[in-house]
């Protein structure tokens, strides 16, 4: 093709000489001519340059210009859907060829081959916190959307406090740079990110059977920092198939957070003793139940990270005022007094009546019973005697201090002491058969103002 060109013009050359050889001034402009037109052709047809991405031949073109208008066409495309600038990261060379006849690659070839192998980094915002690059988003403002949120992040948000003031401890710039375009990340992930501190995920499947215990150790952490990434495990109940992330997170920032929470605060009641003489010196009772009060309170709370920090009480108004509890205590001491009614000692038979037995005047009852049987006191009061006396062998006196004295006699054991109160129906001995006496029983009297009365006289 190009020769048969160069050929054509060639031939209107010789035709050109041979017509106005007697006119040498046109013969001049019409070699300038052909010496244009050639150049011309020579340029439009016999040039080509082989284009090189880093190193590796994508096709042939005719002039650079050619190929800059494809790459252009190309980032102009990734501009419109990264809505960014765009830098082609490759090292693009032409190489030119000589001769003739080259096989110019079509330009949508070019295209297309070049669309899939271009490395190109896109115009973005990096967040660097404290000197490190924490986080990267398309632009200047999605970068200011993510520091804003991140600060607010840790809020309450429980309808209960208002945020007034957020701010994060370190240092943070937001830089312009050119990057790969997987570095970029939408605002939520850029927020997580900063949020967890690390781009890395590790999430882990509870099995069957496993335990907070066995999936900390068995990944090397321990159950608090696995509690810690996971803030949603509540008194350490696990499912089967729930998903355990594994990173414990440790943000890049530290957010301060000033909130101004408004709750109630119950107040304790105080509790005033009184001394009741109707109870025993044991015996308590609730007279009259105190209730709390209830006091309005509005505070600044400061957080770190959502941990709280300091809490400031700014206004506190009680709204209800606890009530005093009222106890009363008794002073009564132990008994000593009897009742005046007696309690019948102990199970048996009776076996000898009071008064003249003989020549002998019985002072009591015999109650005959097995070694052992327990003796209770008949009614209450002090001992004053517990101990072995002559014919009544292990005896023990009690004053019920209302003038009668009772008598319990031939004890095998004795169970209280000189002094002591006892109750009425408290056990106070076991039957046996000491002193005078010809088997075991027990010997039962009850004096009134010192002379042995009928006992038989209170049990009718
Ligand atoms: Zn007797």
């Amino acid at each position: 093709m190009i020769q048969e060109e160069n050929e054509t013009s060639l031939v209107k050359f010789t035709k050109l000489v041979s017509k106005y050889k007697k006119n040498p001034y046109i013969i001049g402009i019409a070699v300038a001519l052909v010496i244009l037109i050639s150049t011309i052709s020579y340029y439009n047809f016999n040039t080509a340059f082989a284009v090189e991405v880093d190193g590796v031949e994508i096709g042939i073109v005719k002039n650079k210009t050619d190929f800059k208008t494809v790459i252009n066409e190309i980032t102009d495309e990734l501009k419109a859907e990264t809505g960014s600038d765009v830098q082609v990261m490759d090292k693009v060379e032409f190489k030119k060829m000589k001769g003739f006849g080259h096989n110019i690659t079509p330009e949508h070839e070019l295209k297309d081959c070049l669309g899939s192998m271009l490395k190109y980094n896109v115009k973005a915002a990096v967040i660097v916190v404290s000197g490190q690059k924490a986080a990267c988003v398309r632009d200047k403002d999605a970068a200011e959307n993510v520091i804003e949120k991140v600060k607010t992040s840790f809020a309450r948000n429980d309808g209960k406090s208002k945020l007034e003031e957020a701010e994060i401890e370190e240092e943070i710039v937001v830089k312009e740079d050119f990057l790969a375009p997987e570095e970029i990340l939408d605002e939520e992930n850029a927020i997580a990110n900063i949020i967890r501190g690390t781009d890395e995920i590790k999430v882990h499947k509870v099995k069957k059977g496993e335990s907070l215990w066995t999936i900390a150790r068995n990944n090397k952490m321990t159950v608090g920092d696995l509690k810690k990434a996971n803030p949603q495990i509540k008194n350490e109940l696990i499912r089967d198939g729930q998903e355990l992330n594994l990173i414990v997170p440790k943000p890049y920032v530290n957010v301060i957070t000033k909130e101004v929470v408004e709750y109630n605060e119950s107040i304790p009641f105080t509790t005033k003793v009184e001394r009741d003489s109707n109870l025993w010196s044991w015996e308590t009772r609730v007279k009259k139940a105190g209730t709390r009060g209830v006091k309005e309170i509005k505070a600044m709370v400061i957080c770190k990270n959502g941990v709280e920090t300091e809490r400031e009480i700014l206004e506190e108004k009680i709204t209800k005022e606890p009530s005093a509890q009222i106890v009363s205590r008794g002073t009564k001491s132990a008994p000593s007094r009897g009742t005046g009614r007696f309690l019948w000692p102990v199970s048996g038979k009776i076996t000898s009546l009071f008064g003249k037995r003989g020549r002998e005047y019985h002072t009591g009852v015999d109650i005959g019973a097995p070694t052992g049987t327990y003796v209770k006191a008949s009614d209450s009061g002090t001992v004053t005697f517990a101990g072995t006396s002559g014919n009544y062998g292990r005896l023990v006196k009690i004053d019920h201090g209302n003038g009668y004295v009772t008598y319990y006699a031939h004890n095998s054991k004795l169970l209280v002491s000189r002094n002591e109160k006892v109750e009425k129906g408290q056990t106070i001995a076991r039957v046996g058969s000491t002193g005078r006496s010809t088997g075991p029983h027990l010997h039962f009297e009850i004096r009134k103002n010192g002379s042995p009365i009928n006992p038989m006289g209170f049990f009718r």
